[in-house]
């Protein structure tokens, strides 16, 4: 039975799950609901290989309940998964060890001439990541060009790394911000790494010294889960695409 009490606070304090989006207990541990806690698969102590930059890290494995609080927060605007995600990203970066105060915090930029979801939801979870870590957070420093398209609507492989190869312009102005920093772009999701190596060859136009990326959650490869990935392709083309994301 629920007392007037818990009631109260439920309605002062509604605390989420980053997954599902139901309500938690405001009194609980955890802030993951625990239908969803066992599908949260931290991935945080390994290092991706990307190239251009010195490594990725992810927090998360980009599946089950993961998936759906990203989805929720790029699609629906949710702000307590996006800041959940956000935390989660900036505790992983305090523990690197070549994290001080002096890093730059870089979102990977969306297109600008529209509200861009991408846009603001990079953006969004730098700031609070910059915030939390007390470090300097640069978003003009580059942006998208109007020609790339979403990489959602790439259906391959090689379209994706096509579509994202050039894809950002250096904002000379802003560039200095950067020089002889160490770097960390931030994304919500990594899949093949090719939207963080072409902000990276960007920001290193800049003269950054380092650069690092970190995510709330990275695609698993082929060889990590032996499936087979189905990537949505465009309506006319009835061919299902089977890709291999290494
Ligand atoms: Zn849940």
């Amino acid at each position: 039975m629920r007392n007037i009490f818990t009631v109260i606070a439920d309605m002062i304090l509604t605390r989420r799950c980053p997954g599902c989006g139901e309500p938690v207990d405001v009194f609980g541990k955890s802030d993951i609901c625990e239908t969803c806690l066992p599908g949260f698969k931290d991935i945080s102590d390994k290092m991706f290989y990307v190239a251009d930059i010195e490594y990725l890290k992810a927090v998360y494995s980009f599946t089950g309940p993961v998936r759906h609080g990203l989805h929720r927060f790029k699609y629906r605007g949710d702000g307590g998964a996006g800041a959940f995600f956000a935390d989660r990203i900036a505790e992983m970066i305090k523990k690197e060890k070549f994290f001080n105060e002096n890093c730059v915090i870089v979102p990977i930029p969306g297109n600008i001439e529209k509200t861009d979801r991408e846009y603001v939801q990079a953006e969004y979870l730098a700031k609070r990541i910059a915030k939390k870590l007390k470090a300097q957070y640069v978003c003009d420093a580059m942006r998208k060009k109007k020609s790339v398209k979403s990489q959602t609507e790439c259906g391959t492989l090689r379209e994706r790394k096509e579509n994202i190869a050039n894809a950002f312009i250096l904002n000379k102005e802003a560039a200095n911000k950067l020089e002889g920093k160490t770097v960390i772009i931030i994304d919500d999701i990594s899949t093949s790494g090719s939207t963080v190596s072409s902000a990276a060859r960007t920001v290193k136009k800049a003269g950054a010294e380092k650069i690092y990326a970190a995510c709330a959650a990275r695609t698993p490869t082929r060889k990590e889960t032996g499936k087979k990935y189905i990537v949505k392709c465009p309506p006319e083309m009835r061919t299902v695409y089977v890709i291999n994301r290494e």
